[in-house]
């Protein structure tokens, strides 16, 4: 089949059975060309919530397709990538939580959305890069944090908010390539460009790249946003590599420059246009979450967009 054969019969079975395409910015162009939904994990597992598609065919890795299924239980939630995981997610287990609990009764464990189910299930209060900052100043000042499981992340918050948190060892195999050193040399070969930097590279804590007047720290929505209302012509661009087909087909008259043709996420790429359309035709694979691990993992979800424990 050709790639128009695949898309057609994508769509035709979009509407036979009332399903919706939602694809993360870091997948393939052509899959993000067919998603009714483009966006960050956040955005993604919010529109989740909201639509009224019975199927939900979940273009990312697995903990964001987990997320989707907490949040709508109701919905049937296909991936049809199974073995999408993630290098941040697979850091750290339940268990691990569970101990840290024990030896820290009156801890507040913060996690990272990028977590599986089950870690939510420990955890107290989610955030995500683009409410970081906000959700950890909530936080009550005499109590113990734990952060988990980007330590990249993690130390960037406590950089900006001056709060001290424990950190867990995680990272992103992706953003924890991007070195101060390479933000440094491309600002030099691009004097005019602003640097849009994900705070999970391995830069974001550093003090040169904080003090860089022309370097801006966002989560990959973030760096949407500013691009589209910025009137600045170049952009040198800190994340995963595919972002920039968002970006360039937002602004065509701006220039999009990789901070490095290495920042790929392999995961993300095992979604292709000929496993979605097996996904929507075989109705595969359904992502489980048991109710009693949901209804744990949703109450730190839910703190996040309410910003309790205060
Ligand atoms: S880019 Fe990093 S955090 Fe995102 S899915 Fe890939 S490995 Fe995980």
């Amino acid at each position: 089949m050709t790639n128009t054969e695949i898309i057609n019969r994508i769509q035709q079975l979009k509407k036979e059975k009332n399903a919706v395409i939602l694809a993360h910015y870091y997948t393939r162009p052509e899959v993000q060309d067919i998603a009714d939904y483009l966006g960050d994990s956040l955005g993604l597992s919010q529109e989740a919530g909201k639509t009224d598609a019975d199927i939900i065919v979940f273009c990312g890795v697995h903990f964001m397709a987990e997320t989707a299924a907490i949040i709508s239980p109701h919905k049937k939630v296909l991936i049809p990538a199974p073995s999408a995981g993630c290098s941040l997610a697979e850091s750290i287990t339940g268990y691990d939580l569970r101990e840290w609990k024990k030896n820290n009764p009156a801890g507040i464990v913060v996690s990272y959305v990028n977590t599986t189910a089950d870690v939510k299930a420990w955890t107290d209060i989610c955030c995500t890069s683009a409410n970081a900052l906000k959700v950890v100043e909530s936080l009550p000042k005499d109590r113990k944090l734990l952060f988990v499981p980007d330590k990249n992340l993690g130390a960037w918050i406590c950089k900006v908010t001056g709060r001290e948190m424990e950190l867990w060892n995680g990272d992103c195999c992706v953003h924890a390539r991007i070195t101060t050193e390479m933000i440094l040399e491309k600002s030099q070969q691009y004097p005019e460009a602003d640097i849009l930097i994900h705070p999970e590279s391995l830069c974001s804590h550093d003090d040169r790249i904080l003090n860089l007047p022309q370097a801006y720290l966002y989560s990959t929505a973030g760096m949407i946003k500013h691009a589209l209302n910025s009137s600045k012509k170049q952009f040198i661009i800190a994340t995963e590599i595919e972002t920039i087909h968002k970006l360039q087909k937002d602004n065509p008259d701006k220039e999009f420059i990789p901070i490095d043709s290495r920042t790929i996420c392999a995961q993300m790429k095992k979604v292709t246009l000929e496993n979605v359309l097996e996904a929507l035709e075989k109705e595969q694979y359904i992502v489980e979450v048991s109710e009693e691990i949901r209804q744990k993992a949703w109450i730190p979800i839910d703190n996040m967009l309410n910003i309790k424990l205060q």
